[in-house]
């Protein structure tokens, strides 16, 4: 009988110590990507919960705003919450205000790297603000040109590759276009790409095309300059499409037709509205994983383990496995 007893005890120690070890092991961990509705604009970060790091891609603010667009002082109040005591990588697409017009308002703190799609000197609007960053690596131009299909961040299973750069000579088509790798996870930050971007892209960076779970679409879904083509859609074949784009905005973005043009390649969700122009604005009702941020407030992708899964503030999608 005391043996039993004794058995019991050293059983039960053990499932402690696993159950223990198995709740601080990294498939537990959750990463976040979140889009935030700052109108017909991008402002994206990314947590990371192995190291006190933090990515942000793109923060700025633009017009198509709507009852639920975040104002100066939540978005100020969301990025606090989330920079506190994180080293920061920023990734700036390009020169656009509608991608960096924030950045001074919601960036305080310790910034260890900036890269700048296009040239330093596009950047007047954020002179004095990168004047203030002397601490921070600045990389832009044909500094960040020589970066292609390099790692410009790593976070525990986190890394971000810059893929293309400086493709043209227009503010959009200097656009940095990203992926961003989550353990399994792949997600491609593409800023306001235009057709040359893409294709460009397609070629340089065949083999980071593959499999590719989430993308964001080019220049806010436009179907001008040859964005969001049908080869790009094809090449990429996400499996989630976000357009980062605001509602009753003049520059009709998203387009309906980019819309239809990406269905046949995305995976299906429980049903919930989508926003986008075809002559006039339309709220449709898809199945498929394609969202607006401009329907929302904040869109978050939440990645634990090899599972990732779209969040609202209205509606949680079921998880999903990546592609392979
Ligand atoms: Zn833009």
């Amino acid at each position: 009988m005391r043996r039993l007893i004794l058995l019991i005890v050293l059983f039960s120690a053990c499932s402690t110590i696993e159950k223990s070890e198995l709740s601080s092991s990294s498939s537990s961990l959750i990463s976040n990507i979140h889009f935030f509705n700052t109108g017909n604009a991008f402002c994206s970060i990314v947590t990371c919960p192995y190291e006190k790091k933090i990515f942000i891609y793109d923060c700025g603010m633009k017009s198509g705003k709507n009852e639920r667009t975040y104002s100066k002082i939540q978005i100020k109040k969301e990025f606090e919450k989330h920079l506190k005591g994180n080293k920061i990588t920023l990734a700036v697409s390009h020169a656009d205000m509608d991608h960096n017009s924030l950045l001074p308002l919601v960036l305080e703190g310790d910034i260890s790297d900036i890269f700048l799609g296009g040239e330093r000197g596009d950047y007047f609007n954020l002179e004095e603000f990168l004047g203030k960053t002397s601490n921070a690596a600045i990389k832009s131009g044909n500094d960040l040109k020589a970066l292609e299909n390099n790692k410009i961040y790593s976070c525990g299973n986190q890394s971000a590759k810059l893929l293309s750069t400086n493709v043209g000579t227009k503010p959009n088509s200097k656009s940095m276009i990203v992926k961003f790798s989550l353990g399994e996870i792949d997600i491609i930050l593409s800023g306001d790409a235009y057709g040359e971007n893409e294709r460009y892209t397609a070629l340089n960076a065949k083999k980071d095309l593959r499999n590719i779970e989430i993308l964001t679409a080019s220049h806010h879904g436009s179907s001008k300059k040859g964005s969001n083509s049908e080869d790009w859609a094809r090449v990429v074949s996400p499996k989630t499409l976000i357009y980062n784009a605001g509602t009753h905005n003049g520059y009709k973005h998203p387009r309906c037709e980019v819309v239809y043009r990406f269905n046949p390649y995305l995976k299906t969700e429980k049903t919930h509205r989508l926003s986008c122009y075809d002559q006039i604005l339309k709220s449709i009702n898809t199945k498929k994983s394609e969202f607006n941020v401009g329907d929302y407030k904040k869109l978050t992708i939440k990645i634990k383990g090899n599972l990732y899964s779209v969040e609202t503030d209205e509606l949680t999608f079921n998880p999903s496995s990546p592609h392979r």
